[in-house]
Parts: structure tokens; sequence; C-alpha cells
């Protein structure tokens, strides 16, 4: 039976349409119309009365939440994880490991490639994010210095083995020895680097792009700072219009004057909203588990001591309304940073992302404080609050 979807408007990848009537079809969007001087066809009718459908979101960052770590990649963690999402808009994501023992790495690709692009847990891992090794040990964030490692395209292999080919975007720091060379490996198998947890001077980042980085990770934080003489890899960052570039916009990572910077400079089609968010997200204050390290969050602000962040607790729709709050742009737009671009980012753009003719019924349904009602995946009800 097909779906008939009803609500005040709905976001398409260049336009708003009022009244819309959307048509779902085994899990995916078989028309779009509107509703004027249309009868509505027959079918099970969902109607948002207010409400605006925009495409559900897509995380390209993210760890974790509900006291859950992707990496212990159990069904439990993955099922509650997976939940959590889909409550907060989120219909897909890449499950992002960070840096650990090259044994634990191994362990949690191998468990995690077991869900990858299963629509049985929530919101639906797509791919694998690693976040680490290959990372500076001058820009490491929470990211353990003992454990980080010289890239190597051995290495490179053996977690994508272990992934089974599901690794979808690597973060590395393109001024480590042999970087250029990893980046170019990973970038033949598919995989996006994204360059990021980074000392580099413009030249080094430059190289990584050269060698095939596409996007870089949590621009600003664990970046080498700006300096308006020597502008370093945020000079390469901001000023390349082909690399994409992800935000963490909780307002604690970056304030919203430099928010707006990277938006002028990026736009509408390379910015990217992430959360970063850890097994915090979900929960009250307290202790929790970031990789191996334990993390203390204060009024949502998770750090492993009281200058280093350390992942967030942000929500992505928690983001994006933010960033329409720090720039003034319309929601529309807002959400195509973390909707749109990270699909097409990853390549994952003809399947999701955007709500056309083809591509899977994941909607999120916001109202006018643009908050989440409740989000369909498949063109299933999952995230009703
Ligand atoms: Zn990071």
């Amino acid at each position: 039976m097909q779906t008939i979807l009803t609500a005040a408007r709905l976001v398409v990848p260049d336009d708003v349409i009022e009244n819309p009537v959307v048509t779902i079809e085994d899990g995916v969007i078989a028309k779009i119309t509107s509703r004027a001087g249309t009868e509505l066809p027959p079918g099970r009718h969902l109607d948002f009365a207010g409400s605006t459908l925009i495409p559900a979101l897509f995380d390209v960052h993210m760890h974790g939440g509900m006291d859950h770590d992707v990496m212990e990649a159990t069904p439990e963690a993955i099922t509650a994880i997976g939940h959590f999402l889909a409550r907060n808009g989120v219909g897909s994501y890449l499950a992002t490991t960070m840096t650990a023992p090259t044994d634990a790495i191994l362990k949690s690709l191998d468990g995690l490639a077991r869900f990858i692009g299963s629509r049985d847990h929530g919101a639906r891992p797509l791919g694998i994010h690693i976040e680490g090794p290959f990372l500076s040990p001058h820009k490491r964030g929470c990211h353990p210095e003992n454990l980080l490692q010289t890239p190597t395209v051995a290495l490179f292999d053996s977690m994508w083995q272990a992934s089974q080919g599901n690794i979808r975007l690597m973060t590395i720091a393109p001024e480590l020895p042999n970087a250029p060379e990893v980046i170019a490996h990973a970038t033949s198998l598919g995989v996006r680097c994204s360059i990021g947890h980074s000392n580099a001077v413009e030249a080094e980042a430059k190289a990584g792009v050269r060698a095939g980085a596409f996007s870089a990770t949590h621009t600003f934080n664990a970046m080498r700072t700006f300096d308006h003489k020597a502008s370093g890899i945020l000079g390469e960052v901001l000023s390349n219009d082909n690399l994409f570039a992800e935000l963490i916009c909780d307002g604690f990572h970056v304030d919203p004057a430099a928010v707006n910077i990277w938006w002028r400079c990026k736009g509408p089609d390379r910015a990217i909203l992430i959360t970063d968010a850890m097994s915090a997200a979900g929960m009250p204050d307290g202790n929790y588990k970031l990789g191996e390290l334990v993390v203390s969050v204060k009024g949502g602000k998770a750090e492993i001591d009281e200058h280093t962040l350390a992942g967030s607790t942000l929500t992505l729709n928690r983001g994006v309304k933010n960033f329409a709050e720090f720039t003034g742009a319309p929601i529309e737009q807002a959400a195509r940073l973390a909707s749109r671009n990270p699909a097409r980012m990853a390549g994952f753009d003809t399947e999701t992302g955007s709500l056309a003719v083809g591509r899977a019924a994941d909607i999120a349904v916001i109202n006018g404080k643009n908050d989440i009602v409740e989000t369909l995946l498949a063109g299933e009800r999952v995230g009703a609050k």
C-alpha cells in the first residue's frame, strides 16, 4: 500500500513546495505534487498540518550517544544510538571511530561492518568514518598521543579489510609523513579523505588536496590557528571552493562570528554541519566514555580537562537550528547543510539526502520552531517523540 503525506511545506533540493502531497511506495518517494486542485490519491494518509517536511538529516561525524559508543559495535549500542538519532531527525550517519590501539580499531571496524546499510536499528549507518590514528600530535584534541600513528598504506589496508570496504570517510593530517600517498590510495578506493587534526601550513594542506582530499574535519577545531601572514590549513580550507568543510554548530566549539565566516567562505554547496557527538549525547551531565577516555560533561559541554573539548553532546537538528539563528539563513538552507551536502560529500546523494522522486523516503517533520516532531525512515514512522 502506498503512503500519502501532506504538510504545510516541503523542502526539495532547490525550492520549497507549499501544501505538498508526497506519495511513498516501498519506502521510496514515488511522486511529489502540490495539493492545489488535486484529489489525494488512495492509500495510508499521514497529515502533518502546519509542519515542514525536510530530508532526514545525515551526520558524517558521530561517535555515539545514550551512553554508548559506536566502537562497541554491538546490536545494543547501534540500536540505542540509531533510535536516539532518529528521534532527533537523523536518518543516516557515518559511524565514527576514534584513535585507539590498532587491534581495538580493527575489532570495531569488523563489528561495525555487520550493521552498514541496515535499517533495523533506527537511523541507518551508511558507512564508517575513521577519525584517527593518522592525526597530528600537535592538534590531537582528545585523541591519545601515544596511540597516534604515521600513515602507511599497509595500516590503512588492514583497516579497510576489517571494515569490509565500508570506510567512507577518513580524517587525516596531510602534513604527516606518507600522508599524500595514503590519501591517494584511499581515494582510489572511493574513500573520501578529510584533512583535520592538523598543524599543516598551507603548502602541506594543498599537497593533501592535490592527493585527493575532499573535505575538512570540524573546521577551526584541532586545526593550526589562522594567521593572516601564514594562513595555514585554514587558508586552504576556507578558500578552496572544491573542498567540503564540516562544522560543529553547538556554540561551544566555534563562536557565531566564526560560524558566519565559515558560511561565507564555504557557501550552500560545500558547508556540512556535523555533531561530533559522543556517548553523553542524550544523557544528563556526568562522566562518560569516549573511546578509552573518561570525559566529564557539565552544562552539555564535554571536556577531558578545563581546556580540551572532547566531542559534543549536540544533536544535529539543534545544530541546524543554531546555524539558522547564528547566520540568519532560512531553515530550508540550514537543513541542506545537514542532509544534501553530507550525502553529496559521502557519495550517497542518489539514494538519500534530498526529497525527490526515487530517493529513500527518509523525512524529518519540523514544527514552526524548527524542532523535530517526528521522523519517517523508508516511509515508516520511527522517531515519534
Ligand atoms: Zn575530532
